[in-house]
């Protein structure tokens, strides 16, 4: 069995291979590399390890879980902290005080209650969010259906306390290329045709992961989110159930 990679150095070359395949995804298609944020993601990877890939440059850590976020942030200085799993509201308090950014508002009710709250935890510093949207309608995945990204998009921006910087979505799982790829078109597409009627959303489309984030890059993806090809397989979760349940894209 490969030890999964847990040294600075481990994580440094790790870390350089992620973002070359990234710059030949950007040059295939003639984007700046420096336009495309790695989100490192670190759920089930304890805070030892995580403390490397800090050393190693990954400063950027994406959990799925607030409770598990909350827990290792302490204990891992210097990281910025997005939350990309879905949020009940009865932790949007925690969430507001453990993350930088809520990659995964998928309603107004959630959206209203981070603005409520975030005076008393932030006091005036705005919450960055993005709107996760179910591009393909997959009944097994969280985000606002298409057809209702508009609406809720709007009404999101309506918040004073919520910075909307753009959108999210979860890729197909174990699908071909093409297929990969449509979603991905599928979210730009939408970008650009809500940027005609709200020109100030923010520029940021959040989407691939460990196995297809180089034509997510290919399709405009602004922020990556990866795991696996960083810190190796995860060990299964037993209370997610099989797969692919809460957002883990864990394949099958
Ligand atoms: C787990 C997860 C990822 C990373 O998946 P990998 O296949 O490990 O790269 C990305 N986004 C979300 C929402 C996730 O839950």
């Amino acid at each position: 069995m490969i030890e999964p990679a847990s040294s600075v150095e481990a994580f440094r070359d790790a870390h350089a291979e992620v973002r070359d395949r990234i710059a030949a995804a950007c040059a295939r298609v003639g984007r700046d590399p420096a336009d495309v944020t790695l989100v490192a993601v670190s759920k089930t990877v304890d805070a030892a390890r995580l403390r490397s890939a800090v050393a190693a440059g990954l400063t950027i850590l994406g959990e799925n879980r607030v409770q598990e976020g909350a827990d290792k942030r302490p204990d891992v200085p210097g990281a910025s902290w997005h939350l990309i799993g879905p949020l009940q509201s009865n932790k949007a308090r925690r969430a507001l005080e453990t993350f930088d950014v809520i990659e995964s508002v998928a309603n107004l009710d959630l959206g209203e209650r981070l603005d409520r709250l975030a005076d008393e935890v932030r006091t005036g510093q705005r919450v960055q969010v993005l709107v996760q949207v179910n591009v393909d309608a997959d009944p097994s995945k969280s985000g606002a259906l298409p057809a209702d990204v508009d609406a809720l998009v709007v009404g999101l921006m309506a918040l004073p306390r919520l910075d909307v910087r753009g959108l999210m979505t979860i890729g197909r799982f174990g699908v071909g290329e093409d297929e990969a790829r449509a979603t991905f078109r599928g979210l730009r597409e939408l970008a650009v045709s809500l940027r005609q009627q709200i020109p100030d959303l923010g520029p940021e489309l959040s989407m691939g992961m460990s196995d297809d984030y180089e034509i997510a890059v290919e399709e405009g993806a602004t922020v990556v989110r990866v795991g696996r090809a960083l810190f190796g397989e995860r060990p299964h979760r037993h209370q997610d159930g099989p797969g692919r349940a809460m957002g883990d894209a864990a394949p099958g």
